[in-house]
């Protein structure tokens, strides 16, 4: 019993990021929206004009690990994306991104879907890996 609640202790620090901080205002950060799913935030380095963070409450690490379970929060972040993207006039239209892991260039363990617009945001992928086996694929922007 004693090893069981002390393993759990142990998965939840696992599970502690600096996102779920942010969730719970332990750590300063410009929050624009929340609610019981789903957290929302500007991030610390934008990339664009508006350039916002929207996470899920609790800790799903990455893509990989979504379960059935998550999909509540997962459409969440969608509909407030949406939401997010009309306030900050983003009406020509916006990018949204989440990255998976380190090959998809992941810095933070607690998905995230990257909300970025306020102009023209060029092509998806600059420094993408060349596939072989797909060569349209890739640094020339899909151009064969
Ligand atoms: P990713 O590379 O997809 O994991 O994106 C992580 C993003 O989190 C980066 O764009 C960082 O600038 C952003 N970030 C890291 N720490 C903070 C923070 N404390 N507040 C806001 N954004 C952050």
């Amino acid at each position: 019993m004693a090893d069981e609640r002390a393993n759990e202790a142990a998965d939840e620090a696992a599970d502690e990021t600096i996102f779920s901080k942010i969730v719970r205002r332990e750590i300063e950060a410009d929050v624009v929206y929340q609610d019981d799913l789903v957290t929302a935030f500007r991030d610390i380095r934008p990339q664009a004009p508006v350039h916002i963070l929207l996470i899920p409450n609790e800790v799903i690490p990455t893509a990989d690990d979504v379960k059935p379970k998550h999909e509540p929060a997962l459409g969440r972040l969608f509909t407030v994306a949406k939401q997010l993207a009309e306030q900050e006039g983003l009406s020509g239209g916006y990018r949204l991104m989440v990255n998976c892991k380190d090959d998809g260039g992941q810095e933070v363990y607690h998905l995230h879907m990257h909300l970025l617009g306020g102009g023209p945001l060029g092509p998806m992928l600059c420094g993408a890996v060349r596939d072989e086996r797909h060569p349209a694929a890739g640094a020339n922007g899909g151009r064969a």
